[in-house]
């Protein structure tokens, strides 16, 4: 409990001070709260449309429970649009069968539909049996890397298979910012801003309605949402480079409040002057900014070692 009482309706149940604003909230302000703010992200953004049929992307932990439980607030406001979510299960044994699990009661909670797609099923492979056998040091690519780029190549051939028009993942601006930093130290600079929306010719768009919402406010969102929380973790997280940026940047941030928003801020300025158009990918045809995708590259590397 905080001293002072809630800047919304003046309950004197504080549960969160907000450091980066100097709000204060009792837990049914704050929840409130957080759907409006999503709510006004869609719309600054222009997220999502009327008529849309948004794939949310629900790998089971609390932050894309906590976005399908908010979207699922905020669809009733557009009675055309139609919500379905999807998991794709790349293949970590326990860590993701417990997520699975929750995002299949939550799903079925809140009766939306939910289909769940294998590694397996797309690539004919599972992360954990390419890191087993070898092939992922071979390549000398880390887990996260190739879990990552594969997840979302999965993600968009699963939400075409039902003809989905945008895909919404429950990105963070932590995650947003951690990855600007990862490219600016991979020395990529042909990125262009994340979870906005981006219309081309046969390409489904990606959206993260939590773009602005820091990280430890889903968190928050979640547990007053008596949402299910992992108790498995990753076996592989440990050796991300993510982990690192993530753990100087919330100390940070702990230190300095709002330095995330600045960094959004300055880091979304330069892409969106210097944005470029995107090519092709020769193999798949999804956006991208080489000739041949990440993913697509990665796929190829993998099954050529299988085939020895
Ligand atoms: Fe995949 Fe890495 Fe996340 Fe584990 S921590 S699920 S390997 S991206
Ligand atoms: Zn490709």
């Amino acid at each position: 409990m905080v001293n002072g009482g809630c800047s919304v309706c003046g309950s004197s149940e504080v549960v969160y001070r907000r450091r980066y604003s100097g709000e204060a909230f009792c837990r049914r302000c704050f929840l409130e709260n957080m759907v409006s703010r999503v709510r006004a992200t869609i719309s600054r953004y222009e997220l999502l449309k009327p008529f849309d049929k948004i794939v949310v992307a629900v790998s089971g932990g609390k932050d894309s429970l906590s976005l399908l439980k908010i979207l699922y607030k905020i669809e009733k406001d557009f009675p055309r649009a139609s919500l379905i979510a999807v998991t794709i299960d790349e293949g970590i044994p326990e860590y993701r069968d417990e997520a699975v699990k929750n995002a299949v009661k939550y799903t079925g909670n809140l009766g939306i539909p939910h289909y769940i797609f294998g590694f397996k099923e797309f690539f004919g492979f599972t992360l954990t049996e390419i890191i087993e056998n070898g092939i992922a040091d071979i390549i000398n690519l880390q887990p996260c890397t190739i879990c990552g780029v594969l997840r979302r190549k999965a993600l968009t051939l699963a939400a075409r298979k039902f003809e989905g028009t945008v895909i919404a993942t429950a990105h963070t601006l932590d995650d947003i910012i951690q990855t600007y930093f990862l490219n600016v130290l991979r020395g990529d600079t042909r990125f262009t801003p994340i979870g906005i929306r981006r219309e081309a010719e046969g390409v489904i768009p990606r959206v993260a309605p939590f773009r602005l919402i820091p990280e430890y406010e889903v968190v928050l969102y979640a547990y007053f949402s008596d949402i299910l929380f992992q108790t498995h973790v990753c076996p592989y997280a440990e050796r991300s480079m993510r982990d690192e940026i993530r753990a100087f940047l919330t100390k940070y941030e702990e230190k300095f409040p709002g330095s995330l928003f600045a960094a959004l801020s300055s880091f979304e300025n330069v892409y969106m002057r210097s944005m470029q158009k995107d090519m092709k990918c020769r193999m798949c045809g999804e956006p991208t900014s080489r000739e041949i995708c990440r993913a697509c590259e990665i796929e190829e590397k993998i099954t050529q070692r299988l085939k020895r």
